[in-house]
């Protein structure tokens, strides 16, 4: 074993809040050091979130193009060409990856790119991607090693080799026929762009509705708008098996309400959900402990079993988003100064870049009504606000909830262009404590999305 190496402050996995942590700590002064095997910045710049949107930007670009007669454009025969949309992709990869070496640079953080795992406590082997291996020990570590894509247990799925998320944005090809398993974000983001780049594609979801954690209403938004793009659709559909290879030739068996039914496809992608990257990495000899999911335990200042270990991220069970990530390290690092921060009760909000995109922020009506909190609501459909009809994207609906005996809003949904930013506009409202009166008395600019959310709360009904 070679002679073990020390640093103060030692990161496995260079996710949103390591890479941070590493930074802050190493400008501080502390030598700190991040292990990670592959992507250097974590999977939100690599084969995640900004992969992602890059290409849902450019199948945005292809069904307008393709649409292009209605806002009075006259062009000619267009097609897509999948190896410059993965370029356009790689290089937008290629220009983050240099932005984070820099800041690697800049901050005197070390990055070790090797493959890590626990020998002993606070004590971890690297195996070195250039050969060789490194034992580093630290005074404190933090673990931010991410999720994989869950391969469900259902015969002949592994063995089709199924596309993941990270395939998914490396082809350079256009699958015939996609078939998305899975009606989350991640399965209905890819559908939406992969059948405006010209696939035919077909969703598989195995619950009740698409999105499962929105209301019923907003699940039937989400199911017509992907619907009239001629995406086909079964629900409550249970696997029963796959057949043939992506990227060949697929058939597949299920289950529906109608009876067994078989599919046959070109590709398949998986996106049923994520399994930590928990399992051989030693932490039973770091001594720490991992809940019945394989999620690594933590208190609400993400405090493992293990004293002066930290985990960080999707790894730590926190909600799934790099925002969430980006704050588990404000946690981190204000504990570390001497506060007492916590991630007990923070308001998280998130979006679905599907075209038009989902906004959330606070509960949903099922939510309030499983934890017994009378609300107020109102809803506005989205070609109510003028704006839409100048863009030609009336499509949606807007969603308030508003305490039944005070003014605060408890939650918002928007369906609709500009979705994301109108929300963050009600989370301020939120943060801020103000009254949904506050809003719907507000002059906001005409004619912007956001203008919306004075006839959104002017629907409140009174007390
Ligand atoms: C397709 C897709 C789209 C998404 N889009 C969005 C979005 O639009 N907005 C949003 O907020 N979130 C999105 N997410 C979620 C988001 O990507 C993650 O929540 C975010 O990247 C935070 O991840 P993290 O910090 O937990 O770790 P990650 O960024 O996943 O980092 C973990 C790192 O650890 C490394 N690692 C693991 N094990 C080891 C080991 N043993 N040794 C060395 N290194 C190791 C991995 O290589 C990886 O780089 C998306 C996810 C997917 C799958």
């Amino acid at each position: 074993m070679p002679q073990p190496e020390h640093v103060e402050m030692l990161v496995l996995g260079s996710g949103e809040a390591g890479k941070f942590l590493a930074w802050h700590m190493a400008k501080a002064g502390h030598h700190s050091a991040v292990i990670e095997r592959k992507l250097i910045g974590g999977s939100c710049p690599n084969t995640n979130c900004l992969p992602s949107k890059n290409e849902i930007w450019s199948a945005k670009i292809a069904n307008l193009v393709h649409h292009a007669d209605r806002f009075g454009m006259v062009t000619g025969a267009s097609s897509v060409d999948m190896a410059k949309v993965l370029k356009r992709k790689r290089d937008m990869v290629d220009g983050l990856i240099a932005m984070h070496l820099d800041r690697y640079k800049s901050s005197g953080a070390e990055l070790i790119m090797g493959t890590g795992r626990f020998i002993a406590p606070k004590t971890i082997d690297v195996s070195l991607n250039d050969g060789g291996t490194r034992v580093v020990t630290g005074d404190r570590v933090v673990l931010n090693v991410g999720t994989h894509a869950t391969i469900p247990d259902i015969p002949g799925l592994a063995a089709a080799v199924p596309l993941t998320n990270v395939e998914a944005l490396e082809l350079d090809r256009l699958p015939e026929h996609l078939m998305v398993l899975g009606g989350g974000y991640v399965g209905l983001e890819l559908a939406q762009a992969y059948r405006r780049f010209g696939s035919e594609v077909t969703i598989i979801e195995a619950g009740p509705q698409l999105a499962s954690r929105e209301d019923a209403d907003v699940a039937d938004a989400i199911l017509e708008m992907l619907r009239d793009e001629g995406i086909a659709m079964y629900l409550g559909a249970k696997v029963l098996e796959v057949r043939g290879r992506s990227g060949e030739a697929i058939s597949l068996q299920m289950h529906i309400a109608a009876g067994d039914q078989t599919i046959e496809c070109s590709d398949i992608l998986v996106a049923t959900g994520r399994t930590p990257n928990t399992s051989g990495i030693g932490l039973d000899l770091a001594g720490v402990a991992v809940d019945a999911r394989g999620y690594i335990a933590v208190n609400d200042r993400l405090e493992t079993s293990a004293p002066d270990v930290w985990a960080v991220g999707e790894c730590a069970g926190s909600p799934q988003f790099t925002h969430v990530s980006f704050d588990d390290f404000r946690v981190v690092r204000d504990n570390l100064a001497g506060g007492n921060r916590s991630t007990r009760g923070r308001l998280v909000p998130y979006c679905m870049f599907t075209d038009p995109p989902l906004g959330r922020v606070g509960l949903s009506e099922g939510e309030a009504r499983r934890q017994d909190i009378a609300v107020r609501v109102a809803t506005l459909p989205i070609v109510a606000v003028l704006r839409s009809r100048t863009v030609s994207e009336t499509r949606g609906f807007m969603k308030a909830l508003v305490e039944a005996d005070g003014d605060r809003i408890l939650g918002f949904t928007m369906i609709g262009a500009e979705a994301g930013e109108v929300m963050a506009v009600v989370q301020t409202t939120m943060l801020a404590g103000m009254p949904y009166t506050g809003l719907r008395d507000a002059i906001i600019t005409h004619p912007t999305m956001a203008e919306g959310l004075g006839a959104l709360f002017s629907n409140v009904p009174a007390r």
